[in-house]
């Protein structure tokens, strides 16, 4: 619902909001806020509230000159159900920005921009825009009597189990609750597969709608989780040897209202069903450039202890209509539904930099009217060299290192970032992995430390 100045104003006024914040998220996708009393609610709307880039990932340009502007987006105003700060008095109310330089020239280095620029980009093709629906995995962990996280889960019940409530099933319930009532279309919520891990999906939307309503999902599951008792993580692989988390993401993209990957001429008992030649570029887009986009949606040292097999996440850059160690799956709704399910991406990434390098590999699928390879209905895990070549299969960058690499020698991905973002997250992303590579493991210590 477009909304004005004046309307949000009078709404912050009626409402008694004691607070504003002003969230973004820097280039690694942490939630970024800045908190407003009252009397600057007119300013704040005004888009003059000025932050100090300089200690936000990404965002630092000199020491001398590191001001930037909030720039509110009024279409994703909202005040906070009470029960999401219970110790604030009174309400608070957020809105997300865009970053801009001082004198109102958009920031290069604002994640959101990014993807907007992409959006652009869709939207001039002649594209209505990028739908996004989101399965959000996460795990939920005890703490321990100073709040801190301790690697241990409040259940041990599996996919879908209808337990006894635990208190996982609890905090998941209240942080859909809150979603809710927040205006976030939930669809599902279950337990998955692991213990204390949890899913929620999001109904598909608009991308940057998509991108802001992940953002605010992992700020609620947090703060929900403290409340009761939990820790609430996105980090991709917590525990070995079960499953790790996902963010699997349904893509479609619509044209004048209509979904372009469905192909109603189509022959239903011929592959690929009832796809549109849209659809297969756009899935033959995201073959060509996984392994140079896998750094951007699998940024942590974490995310490729996910990407392994037999747990249910992609290890090559492989398609399906069923099976869940492919990269993509193709459900089988059609019509309206018609959609790529992206499996690759987890959690952790900063969801406005995932979109929008998603999208343009898929562009470039489109504009260069690529193909994708057969899909592979067998699981991939199992499958032998001599298969992996027949069916063009390549592997997934096994670790951040290799991912970083490989985003190195992609031209597409790197103009999609822009020459700011893309050298600002090599950077930061470098310094991870060098740190992780000196670091001494608890595993190397049970190997070794005896033995030799
Ligand atoms: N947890 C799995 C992953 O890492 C996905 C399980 C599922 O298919 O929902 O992607
Ligand atoms: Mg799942
Ligand atoms: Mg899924």
């Amino acid at each position: 619902m477009a909304r004005t100045k004046q309307e949000i104003l009078r709404e912050l006024k009626e409402r008694q909001v004691r607070f504003l914040r002003l969230q973004f998220t820097d280039i690694l996708g942490l939630n970024k806020v800045v908190e407003l009393p009252a009397n600057q609610f007119e300013k704040a709307l005004d888009g003059e509230v000025v932050f100090d880039g300089s200690s936000i990932e990404g965002f630092g340009r000199t020491e001398e000159e590191s001001d930037m502007l909030l720039r509110p987006d009024y279409q994703t105003f909202l005040v906070y159900p009470e029960d999401l700060e219970p110790t604030t008095k009174g309400p608070i109310a957020r809105l997300i920005c865009d970053i801009a330089y001082p004198d109102g020239k958009p920031f290069e280095g604002d994640p959101r921009q990014v993807l907007k620029r992409q959006i652009e980009r869709v939207q001039r093709l002649g594209f209505d825009n990028l739908y996004v629906g989101s399965e959000v995995e996460f795990f939920l962990f005890v703490r321990g009597p100073e709040g801190q996280p301790l690697p241990q889960t409040p259940d041990r019940a599996g996919y879908f189990d209808l337990a006894p409530t635990d208190k996982g099933e609890e905090a998941r319930r209240a942080m859909v609750d809150i979603l809710h009532r927040m205006g976030l279309p939930i669809e599902a919520a279950h337990h998955e597969g692991a213990p204390g891990q949890h899913e929620i999906d999001l109904k598909y939307t608009h991308a940057l709608e998509a991108a802001d309503h992940l953002t605010t999902l992992k700020f609620v599951a947090k703060r929900v989780a403290i409340h009761h008792g939990l820790h609430a993580t996105f980090m991709p692989k917590p525990i070995a040897g079960v499953n790790g988390s996902g963010l699997h993401f349904h893509l479609s993209l619509f044209k004048e209202g209509e979904n372009a990957f469905f192909e109603p001429q189509g022959r239903l008992e011929v592959w690929p069903h009832q796809l549109s030649k849209t659809a297969l570029s756009f899935i033959a887009g995201l073959f060509e450039h996984a392994e140079g986009l896998a750094a951007i949606t699998n940024p942590l040292v974490n995310s490729y202890k996910r990407l392994t097999p037999g747990y249910e996440a992609p290890t090559a850059v492989s398609w399906s209509v069923s099976h869940r160690s492919a990269m993509i799956r193709v459900p089988k709704r059609r019509g309206a539904s018609t959609r790529a399910e992206f499996r690759l991406p987890d959690p952790s990434c900063n969801p406005y930099l995932a979109l929008a390098v998603i999208l343009a590999a898929g562009l470039d699928g489109l504009e260069n009217r690529l193909t994708p390879p057969p899909p592979i209905e067998r699981n991939v895990y199992d499958l032998s060299v001599r298969d992996r070549r027949k069916y063009r299969v390549s592997e997934m960058p096994g670790t951040l290192r290799e991912a970083l690499e490989a985003l190195q020698k992609n031209r597409v991905i790197r103009a999609a970032l822009g020459e700011q973002v893309y050298k600002d997250f090599l950077n930061a992303k470098r310094v991870e992995w060098g740190s992780y590579r000196i670091a001494v493991h608890q595993w190397e210590l049970e190997q070794y430390l005896a033995e030799y």
